[in-house]
């Protein structure tokens, strides 16, 4: 059985850095980025369940597919209560992430939470088409507002068509 994925960004899906003020439900959070150096995100802690229900519900397994690579999982995950996950790792000088991402879900069904599909049009459309045949949900989430019960639910229907 070909386990359908959910690709995670951070900044824009989980960490709505656009929005002013920030939407309801999220929580501040400084992290240390550097010797003496701290970020703050925005998280909405009740994120980590309503992922984990969509993976549960679809069959699906979450992985990392953002700039943050492996300390998602040391400085977000933990925040939202999500387990480690796998993590997408970005090598390609150009592509933005989509070369990484090919490789990685091969012939897995997907559902990609991001902000940033506007950046490459031309590398969108290439990944998109040469997997046609397989589910293929690039679902753009607004940095002002971040993941919303919406977005879950185009995620839900992305699955529930075929392949
Ligand atoms: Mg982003």
């Amino acid at each position: 059985m070909v386990r359908p994925l959910v690709l995670l960004d951070v900044d824009g899906p989980l960490n709505p850095w656009a929005g002013t003020p920030k939407p309801a439900n999220y929580r501040p959070f400084d992290i240390k980025v550097g010797w003496r150096r701290r970020l703050r995100v925005w998280l909405d802690p009740g994120h980590g369940d309503q992922l984990k229900r969509l993976a549960e519900e679809t069959g699906a397994e979450l992985a990392w597919a953002s700039s943050w690579l492996h300390r998602a999982n040391a400085e977000i995950g933990p925040r939202l209560g999500l387990p480690p996950l796998k993590v997408v790792e970005f090598h390609d000088a150009h592509g933005w992430k989509y070369p990484a991402v090919a490789r990685y879900a091969h012939e897995r069904p997907l559902v990609w939470f991001d902000d940033d599909f506007g950046l490459h049009p031309a590398r969108r459309e290439e990944f998109v088409h040469k997997r046609r045949h397989l589910t293929t949900a690039l679902i753009h989430v607004d940095p002002g507002t971040g993941i919303s019960a919406r977005h879950l639910d185009e995620a839900r229907e992305a699955f529930g068509r075929n392949p």
